[in-house]
């Protein structure tokens, strides 16, 4: 048992470097994975990536690491505020697991990967009855883990909080129905009008060129590359291995204009999050963003918020034209601001533009919801999907591989995280708002200077990084707490003026 409170601080720091040295080492085999390492290597990477969670899982579980944490736990005026907040991180990590009776766990963790398995061939197939056995049985372990976890309210609370800490579902409830009320309507509107030309933006662009576009846009929002890595990947995306070494990832399509740019400007906003970290932080799990939705909060607001701007394109139209003098002959300033906005309703999440993006969300979230509360049975799930296609974008998928069956989160039971796609949009148009009370942003973007505007979100944001949960958080820089009407705003106002509403 730890006794002395230093020597049990000692202790449990040593825990956690060797922790984080196991997830160092996982992640740089990851990267290693995803970058170019060849398939050929599959199983000798996935050995090593055993023997590795098979020691973190070890040290996880260790009687005395547990012990420094509630002796820790029970003295939280003896210790710092960076000790208290890692007490809080490995307190949560436990919770997720350890009321769980330990055989019921690891048949949920075999589950999960048959289940992830069988999602990928039903989704191939089109054929939703092949998955829904398995979705039968997670929604139903999931309400039993509920259980033995406990909660307070609904169930669902407890889903939510794994991944945004603090958020609820009155909380999100209220979220979701602003945005049915505000956006379906908005949307509406703009589809009854006819669309924009944009054939341009899938000529022919050169991949050199494309990667040189890219580098430049990193430097300019202010990525330091020098304490990076830049690289192509499959499915863009970053990963912070330490506050020195933040690598990210972007994909390159010779004949769009756009995918690149915006993702790379999108994996530039969470690699900045990840480079600006308080030092202090540095070498322990808090060293990262305060939530999933607070890192996809940086990466929408450097992707939708800034580099959509009209005042920012403004600023990279003459670049685009000398860099690609041939396709942009004939395009305007007006036309690319068209085409980096336009609004097409399509079936697939990903592949959302910035306005319908998150009624793809809303469908998710009310549809996961009723699973869980048991007002929607797994047998009836992809008649409702239809029905809240049809009712919040109008599409409808022609088949279930383009409707339930399109992501892997319901597969691996990532059940409470879908929200937090469309907590990160809202939260960077309520940063948007309060930084426009200190800084001229427009002026600011159409000299493509972003000094300044890098600068305030590392003061208000980035430093802490998971020191608080992000509803402490966003209440400390904006003095309330998360509020839709910043988003909604923002939404109207823009798509009320490019379409002329
Ligand atoms: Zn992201």
């Amino acid at each position: 048992m730890c006794k002395d409170i230093n020597a049990t601080k000692e202790k449990f720091h040593h825990y956690i470097k060797q922790l984080q040295g196991l997830d160092y080492t996982s992640n740089i085999v990851f990267w290693d994975a995803s970058t170019g390492a060849p398939k050929s290597g599959v199983e000798a990477r996935s050995n090593a990536i055993g023997v590795i969670s098979s020691f973190y899982h070890r040290i996880m579980t260790d009687s005395e690491f547990n012990a420094c944490i509630d002796a820790l736990a029970a003295v939280p005026d003896e210790c710092d505020e960076i000790t208290n907040a890692l007490i809080r991180h490995y307190q949560r990590e436990h919770n997720r697991v350890s009321k769980i009776p330990a055989d019921e766990y690891e048949a949920f963790q075999a589950h999960i990967t048959k289940s992830a398995a069988a999602w990928e061939d039903a989704k191939e197939a089109e054929a939703y009855d092949q998955f829904e056995p398995y979705l039968e049985k997670s929604v139903e372990m999931m309400k039993k883990f509920a259980e033995y976890r406990g909660y307070s309210g609904h169930p669902y609370n407890l889903f939510i909080d794994d991944y945004e800490p603090g958020m609820t579902v009155d909380q999100l409830d209220v979220f979701f129905e602003t945005l049915k009320a505000r956006l379906v309507p908005l949307l509406k509107k703009i589809i009854a009008l006819p669309k924009p030309n944009t054939e341009f933006v899938t000529a022919s662009y050169p991949v050199a060129k494309q990667q040189h576009l890219s580098e430049t846009l990193l430097d300019l929002i202010g990525f330091k590359r020098d304490h990076g890595l830049f690289k192509e990947s499959i499915h863009p995306f970053t990963m912070g291995v330490d506050i020195e070494d933040v690598r990210l990832t972007t994909h390159f399509y010779e004949n769009d204009l756009l995918s690149a740019m915006l993702s790379t400007v999108h994996e530039g906003g969470h690699g900045i999050y990840e480079q600006n970290v308080d030092k202090r932080l540095r070498g322990t799990p808090i060293a990262t963003g305060a939530s999933n939705a607070l890192h996809e909060s940086q990466s929408r607001i450097y992707e939708n918020n800034f580099f959509r701007n009209k005042a920012f394109i403004h600023h990279l139209y003459p670049i685009l034209k000398e860099t690609f003098a041939e396709q942009f002959k004939t395009v305007s300033e007006m036309d690319l601001y068209r085409a980096v906005n336009i609004v097409q309703p399509s079936l697939i999440r990903t592949e959302a533009d910035e306005l319908t993006y998150s009624l793809h969300i809303l469908l998710r979230y009310e549809l996961e919801l009723a699973l869980i509360s048991g007002t929607l049975s797994v047998a009836d799930l992809p008649k409702a999907w239809y029905d809240k296609m049809e009712q919040y974008l109008g599409v409808v998928p022609s088949n279930d591989g383009e409707g339930v069956l399109q992501d892997v989160h319901w597969a691996e039971a990532l059940f409470g995280y879908f929200p937090t796609y469309a907590l990160g949009s809202a939260y960077a148009a309520q940063l948007y708002h309060y930084m426009s009370k200190d800084l001229a942003i427009e002026t600011l973007l159409a000299e493509g200077d972003f000094e300044p505007i890098t600068k305030w979100l590392n003061d208000k944001v980035h430093q802490y990084g998971a020191l608080y949960d992000p509803t402490v958080l966003i209440e400390k820089i904006t003095g309330e707490p998360l509020n839709a009407d910043y988003y909604c705003d923002y939404l109207e106002k823009k798509y009320t003026a490019l379409y002329q509403l």
